[in-house]
């Protein structure tokens, strides 16, 4: 296939601007939105400390991470100390317990990849999963959050990029394209890697925050208010950003030998990684490190068929905001088959 090439964006680009801002403001949560979740969550702890009084909850995954749209569902990671009991019981045990709150549709998906108890909450109208000692989701929610306070553009562009793959189909892992963790992953690192640089590469600056979880060291600095003009001498506009963005994973990316990675803010190859072949379902087909659990690629659900699918996207995306007379609304249009 041939490769187009594009130097130089078009020169109305950042006119473009305003009506992506708008969009971004149109998908931000109100703030009675956010003091909901805190709401369900302050109940729902007091409801499990009955039972278990050192057990803590913990909000993770775009309610936690500065970049979830409204009303999305709430997720929450309940941690406990219990190495008698194996992690089923515990759900089990959890659903029990919650079932004597004032909740609806409890219930325990034990057969799930990751175990959950569901539930919905009428006071709030909120909908939560809960998960048992996900504590590497708390603490990559926290690594997303704090680069997010860095600079808003990488929120905008998030913001963006999320609800353009949810509009396109491309945010489904069960079909085979990325979850919205990967798509904040790479608006992150993409951020990294402007020139000049629009977010610093925390986990390469000496650490103030380190936490050890499951095994993996997790260690960054996290003073990110001392890093508030950091970006200062980059004045890219959010319309420029996106078209560099799309540009990028539809034109530039080397899929064959590249691995982007948040944790070293650089691109690092898939050869010192051995992730060159297939092993089991992993098919490295786009590589996107985790930055916690390095040995984790947050591409490997995607597979031959859908890798062609996600880069007609991002070439369409492209083209979208190179050629179109009206971005903002093509780009979003719902996908079609
Ligand atoms: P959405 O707005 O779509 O709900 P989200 O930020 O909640 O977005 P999800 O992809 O649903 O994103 O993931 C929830 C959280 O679970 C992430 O923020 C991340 O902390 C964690 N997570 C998800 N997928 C992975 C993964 N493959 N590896 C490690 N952590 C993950
Ligand atoms: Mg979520």
């Amino acid at each position: 296939r041939i490769r187009r090439r594009t130097l130089e964006c078009r020169w109305d680009i950042d006119a473009l601007t305003p009506s992506f801002l708008s969009i971004f403001e149109s998908l931000v949560p109100a703030e009675e939105e956010i003091a909901k979740q805190k709401q369900l969550l302050f109940s729902l702890q007091n409801l499990v400390n009955k039972e278990w009084p050192n057990a803590r909850l913990y909000l993770y995954g775009s309610c936690a991470n500065s970049f979830g749209v409204s009303n999305s569902d709430i997720d929450v990671c309940f941690a406990i100390d219990d190495t008698d009991r194996n992690k089923l019981d515990i759900l089990l045990k959890l659903a029990d317990v919650l079932q004597s709150g004032n909740l609806q549709n409890v219930q325990a998906l034990t057969r799930a990849r990751v175990p959950i108890v569901k539930l919905m909450d009428p006071v709030t109208g909120l909908s939560c999963d809960i998960c048992i000692n996900n504590l590497l989701a708390v603490v990559n929610t926290k690594l997303l959050k704090d680069y997010s306070q860095i600079d808003g553009r990488l929120r905008q562009l998030a913001f963006i990029v999320k609800h353009w793959a949810r509009s396109r189909r491309v945010n489904e892992t069960y079909q085979g394209t990325l979850s919205s963790y990967a798509y904040v992953l790479m608006c992150i690192h993409f951020l990294q890697l402007r020139k000049p640089a629009i977010l610093p590469c925390l986990q390469a600056l000496e650490a103030t925050y380190a936490v050890t979880v499951d095994n993996v060291e997790c260690a960054y600095f996290d003073q990110v208010e001392k890093l508030h003009d950091f970006s200062a001498r980059n004045k890219e506009s959010i319309a420029r950003l996106l078209w560099a963005f799309f540009q990028y994973w539809a034109y530039h990316h080397d899929y064959t030998n590249d691995v982007i990675s948040v944790r070293t803010g650089s691109i690092i190859s898939k050869q010192a990684k051995d992730w060159t072949r297939r092993i089991g379902n992993d098919r490295h087909l786009i590589c996107i490190e985790d930055p916690f659990e390095i040995s984790h690629d947050l591409g490997r659900v995607v597979d031959k068929y859908s890798i062609k699918i996600l880069r007609e996207e991002f070439e369409r995306a492209a083209d979208i905001l190179q050629y179109d007379r009206n971005p903002s609304v093509t780009l979003f249009e719902p996908y079609a088959p």
